[in-house]
Order: C-alpha cells, then sequence, then structure tokens
C-alpha cells in the first residue's frame, strides 16, 4: 500500500522545493550549521544567519580558531546559545580527533556535543546519504496524520512514527526524502488548514480519508509566564555599564545591563535598588524612567521596565564588568532584550 509513497513525495519534493542556500551544498559542516540554526528558529530569519555565518566561518577551521565571543556574536539574535557552544566545542574535538572532518558513523556524531537523534539523522543524510530516518516537527505531525495516530506531538509518539518511516525510507537520495517530508510538513500539511487536496501523499492519508486531519495531532494548551524585571542604565560620560552573565544557565556568557526580576510585592525602584545593592554593591541614589521593552521566549514573556540611574559610588570594573560605548556594542554579544534596549537609548541618547 506504502509502495510508492517515497517516488511520489520525491516527485513533488523536487518540483516545489523552496532554493535555500544550504540546499545548494554537501559540505557537511554547513549542512551542521544551517541544521543547529533551524532548530527553534524559522527558516526566513535563518537564511541571513547562514549566509553571513558561511561567509566569517567558511570552515570548521575558521570557527574553531575564532574566539567564543566572536562566535557568540555571530549568533546574537538566533536564542538557545547552547545551540552554538555545542557546536563551537564539537569542532573542537572533531578538528583535533578527526582532521576537521565529520565522521559516517552515527555513534561517533551522536558522542558529540548536540547531536540528538535528529541532528544526527539530518546531518548524515543530507550529506552522506546515509540510510537514517529524523523526526522533528514537521515530519511528526505529518506522519501522525498519514497514520491518524492519536494524541498530542510528542516525543512519545516516535517509535511508532519511526516504524512508518523505515517502512517508507528509499535506498538512494534519503537526504531529500527526509528533507521533501520536512517541507512537506512546512508547506502542505501545515499544522492549521492543510491543504490536503494538493497533498501528492493524500491517498496514503488515513487522517485525510477519515476527515480528522485538523484533528490530530491534538493541542496541548501553551501556558506563557509573564516575567516583570527592572533594568538599570548607569552612564558615564557617553559610556554605558554591562556585565557578562554567568557560564551556566539561561543566556549563559552574554552581556547585558544590571537588574533583575520584580519580587512579589516590591515597587519597581525597589526592585531596582536590591538588584543594585546585590549585583554590583553600589547604593541607588535617584532613577528616572525610560521606556518599557517586551520580549518572548518560547515559555515565558518578559517585561522590561528601564530606569537611568544616579548611584552614590561608582561599580566596580574587571573581565566581566566594563564601560562600553554605542560603538563597542556590537563587540559584545548580548541577549535579544538587551539589544532592543540599546536600540531604544540610541533613539534618546
Ligand atoms: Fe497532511 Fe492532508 Fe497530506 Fe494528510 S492529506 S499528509 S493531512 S496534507
Amino acid at each position: 500500500m506504502l509502495k510508492n509513497f517515497s517516488q511520489d513525495l520525491s516527485r513533488w519534493y523536487i518540483k516545489n522545493r523552496r532554493d535555500l542556500p544550504w540546499r545548494h551544498t554537501k559540505d557537511p559542516y554547513k549542512i551542521w550549521v544551517s541544521e543547529i540554526m533551524l532548530q527553534q528558529t524559522s527558516v526566513s530569519t535563518v537564511i541571513a544567519y547562514y549566509e553571513r555565518w558561511i561567509k566569517v566561518f567558511p570552515t570548521i577551521h575558521d570557527l574553531v580558531q575564532a574566539p567564543l565571543q566572536t562566535v557568540l556574536k555571530q549568533w546574537q539574535g538566533l536564542g538557545y546559545y547552547n545551540r552554538v557552544k555545542n557546536m563551537y566545542k564539537a569542532s573542537d574535538i572533531l578538528i583535533r580527533e578527526h582532521k576537521g572532518v565529520l565522521p559516517k558513523d552515527p555513534l561517533i556524531i551522536r558522542s558529540l556535543p548536540g547531536f540528538g537523534p535528529y541532528t544526527t539523522g539530518s546531518v548524515l543524510s543530507i550529506a552522506y546519504d546515509m540510510p537514517l530516518t529524523i523526526i522533528d516537527a514537521n515530519v511528526r505531525r505529518v506522519v501522525m496524520r498519514l497514520m491518524a495516530l492519536d494524541g498530542i506531538a510528542d516525543t512519545k509518539q516516535d517509535p511508532e512514527i519511526n516504524k512508518f518511516l523505515l517502512k517508507v525510507l528509499p535506498k538512494k537520495n534519503v537526504g531529500d526524502f527526509n528533507q521533501a517530508l520536512m517541507e512537506l510538513g512546512a508547506l502542505v500539511c501545515r499544522s492549521k488548514e492543510p491543504i490536503c487536496n494538493s497533498c501528492p501523499v493524500n491517498k496514503y492519508c488515513l487522517a485525510y480519508k477519515m476527515n480528522k486531519q485538523e484533528l490530530i495531532p491534538k493541542v496541548k494548551k501553551k501556558v506563557i509566564k509573564n516575567i516583570h524585571a527592572v533594568i538599570a542604565i548607569i552612564k558615564k560620560d557617553d559610556r554605558y555599564f554591562i556585565q557578562k552573565r554567568a557560564s551556566k544557565g539561561l543566556l549563559a556568557d552574554l552581556w547585558e545591563f544590571p537588574g533583575g526580576k520584580i519580587e512579589a510585592g516590591e515597587l519597581k525602584v525597589q526592585s531596582l535598588s536590591r538588584e543594585l545593592l546585590e549585583e554590583l554593591e553600589v547604593d541607588l541614589k535617584s532613577s528616572k524612567y525610560l521606556f518599557d521593552v517586551n520580549h518572548f521566549y518560547t515559555q515565558f514573556k518578559v517585561n522590561l521596565s528601564v530606569y537611568e540611574c544616579q548611584l552614590f559610588s561608582e561599580p566596580k570594573i574587571d573581565a566581566t564588568h566594563k564601560w562600553v560605548s554605542f560603538k563597542d556594542f556590537s563587540k559584545y554579544p548580548m541577549p535579544s532584550g538587551s539589544a532592543k534596549i540599546i536600540h531604544k537609548l540610541k533613539k534618546i541618547a
């Protein structure tokens, strides 16, 4: 029954695939870069980042030779910084132990930082045409509909989905087949309003036959948490005070303005005062409200209230605390919320 599934899908893919920069190469390093960038980030955002990255770090050797700070700066705005840190660590191992070449052995690849089953399968199948299945959010949704599986789209579904994929995986051009399935999910079998009447595999689709395509997979409501924080802008002449975050945890190693979460029952100015004392051991003399900035992450929304602050004494300067001018902000990788603050500060400076 699934005999011609892969041919039907591949034929559609050849005619309809989007012309994306990473589809013009078989270089495993470049494919790896694109796959890491595409996790959690939309294709339209990734294109510019990918093109810039390949100009700055055309090979794995260029990447490893660059300081981490420079690498993080190139990544700024893509978020989920562990992705790039793992890529940097894995590149170093590849240079030292494999002459800078990604080995064809999935077990070796899986042992490298940041390589889970998806990245291993996608890089090896696309670059080396290895017969590996891959399951991302698009593939999971498409196959759940093809099989009319019950439940939400989570990894518990993957063993069933993988059985299906092993039945339809072609012997050749596996990378194209894997990309075709993801492309079908992105363009046709979309989460909302799938275009079933022009779907190349609708004759194999149980959800379509049962008219249940809009009901599969079941949707779990996302709970978005709101976080409110205060940010202190401390200025000296034309320079601003910034500090480096710890090397572990959320947004590790990035630079930001001082400040933090408003605790329950605290007024914003009390919170500002407490944060400055806790973080920099300085006392707040006065503060002037400047503006608010909102930033959205996958699980939460952050509202940052930004204040210009006068202090009783200057904060200490060391390797993780700096005075920086607008011109030099570009040297410091920052989270998107801080980059938005700089953009607004420039307008009122
Ligand atoms: Fe998705 Fe519809 Fe195609 Fe089934 S027929 S795979 S639900 S687009």
